[in-house]
């Protein structure tokens, strides 16, 4: 059997982080089984999708990494099927009018809550053998409803949850077709799912209400359904629901902000699943190990020092041809075009930094103006080292540029003038590079162009 998975957003606004996690899973257990990746686009609530919001999608699908196999379909360009599977079960008995109207419903419900009960459909128009059902109202469109079974439990071994088990007699006979034909969500999802062939249902536990319903409808058409795995809820750093509303940002937000694709991958991964105590892995490694078996029960929460963490690990780990290659978008952004020394710049900087934007802002002395702050002048710019200032810039002038040459350089001044190492790096720090914090001075120094070192040394 080939695992097929699918992930189902609905257009209807960007997606976040939590979303975004629902694609992870299906694209990961596809990967790990060698099996196909389904995009369905779900789109028939036409006040809310847009084509915008499909183009947000594919954008934070494709800057991770999580290209589909198949797809994307499109709920909409299927009306057709759906319409067809329809009048299939009108055929078969499977589904039947129901005339009642909104009022009629509306008192029902009333009636119910007034007697304590749970509100539901009470099957008026169901056909049963030997019953007499009401005179049918005139011109009235009715809805179709799904004849869902009276009896037994529907029950199904959730790779989340475990076992589930619902009574039929706590499921009414659900809408499938509204008046005017068009078929509603449940109906939409398990012929798709059924059609797609999708063997693993991976998605957000707001869906488990549906899953008993839609695994009668699977059985009526004959159709074993998938397995299913409700994934428990992403939290924001605040405990609540992840949510536009609640402040959650667009997943490519978090590109523009400098975190790398596997890093995010990483921690969206640990989100909800664990492979023992390994905190940081490859894509690579994840797809090795990913399962379903060990994801987690309790809902995941969002914690952006963890993902900055991860995030440094990641660009430790990344080769620096490849970093270069993340960081170039960032330094465009800053107005600097980078060049043949990039690389070795990442080299150089990447382990102080948790973002690639942040280590672009390493990198803005090689190629912009610095303005050392007046404090850090006065603290290290000293009469006393002055001197030997001038002496380097006249030695740099003239040495080998190479790191070795500037080291030897450094060393020969720091002996003329009786210094120490730091008594003269500080200073010359500051003036270089516009903070006296900086990896080893003569490593900064050799991937300047020596013109720059030398001119900010004497506007000492
Ligand atoms: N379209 C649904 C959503 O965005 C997902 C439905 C499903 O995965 O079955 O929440």
């Amino acid at each position: 059997m080939t695992v097929r998975t699918r992930f189902a957003p609905s257009p209807t606004g960007f997606i976040h982080l939590g979303n975004i996690r629902s694609a992870l899973y299906p694209w990961a257990f596809a990967r790990a089984n060698r099996g196909v990746f389904i995009l369905r686009i779900e789109d028939t609530d036409l006040e809310r999708s847009s084509q915008a919001a499909v183009d947000v999608i594919l954008e934070g699908m494709n800057w991770l990494g999580l290209m589909p196999d198949e797809g994307p379909y499109y709920q909409m360009q299927r009306m057709e099927r759906y319409k067809q599977v329809l009048a299939e079960m009108q055929a078969k008995g499977l589904v039947y009018p129901c005339y009642m109207s909104v009022e009629e419903l509306d008192a029902l419900r009333e009636r119910q809550m007034a007697a304590k009960e749970k509100p539901r459909y009470d099957g008026t128009w169901r056909p049963e053998p030997g019953k007499a059902l009401p005179p049918i109202p005139e011109g009235v469109k009715p809805v179709l409803r799904f004849r869902n079974p009276k009896d037994g439990v529907v029950a199904w071994d959730d790779k989340v949850k475990g076992r589930v088990e619902i009574r039929n007699e706590e499921l009414d006979d659900l809408v499938i077709a509204r008046p005017d034909g068009t078929p509603t969500y449940n109906f939409c999802v398990v012929v798709d799912d059924m059609d797609m062939r999708i063997t693993h249902v991976i998605r957000g536990d707001d869906h488990v209400n549906n899953t008993p319903r839609q695994i009668n409808i699977f059985r009526a058409l004959g159709v074993e359904p998938p397995v299913y795995a409700h994934l428990p809820t992403v939290l924001n750093e605040q405990g609540e629901k992840m949510s536009k509303r609640h402040g959650a940002k667009p997943v490519t937000q978090y590109r523009d902000e400098g975190f790398l694709p596997d890093a995010m991958i990483n921690y969206l991964a640990r989100l909800g699943w664990s492979h023992g105590d390994d905190e940081i892995f490859t894509r690579e490694q994840f797809l090795q190990w990913f399962d379903l078996d060990h994801l987690g029960t309790s809902a995941g929460r969002f914690d952006e020092a963890k993902l900055r963490w991860v995030n440094a690990q990641h660009m430790k780990m990344t080769d620096d041809a490849t970093l270069a290659g993340f960081v170039a978008g960032p330094l465009r952004q800053m107005g600097i075009e980078p060049d043949g020394r990039l690389s070795a710049l990442c080299a150089l900087f990447k382990d102080r930094c948790d973002t690639t934007v942040a280590l672009a802002q390493w990198l803005r002395p090689y190629y912009q103006d610095v303005t050392p702050s007046e404090a850090d002048r006065a603290q290290y710019l000293t009469d006393a080292v002055r001197p030997a200032l001038a002496a380097l810039a006249d030695a740099l002038a003239q040495c080998d540029w190479t790191k070795e040459g500037i080291a030897a350089a450094l060393k020969a001044v720091l002996g003329a003038h009786g210094l120490k190492m730091p008594q003269l790096a500080m200073p010359v720090r500051v003036l270089v590079m516009g903070t006296p914090q900086t990896p080893s001075l003569d490593a900064v120094l050799a991937l300047f162009d020596r013109e720059k070192v030398v001119a900010r040394l004497k506007n000492a």
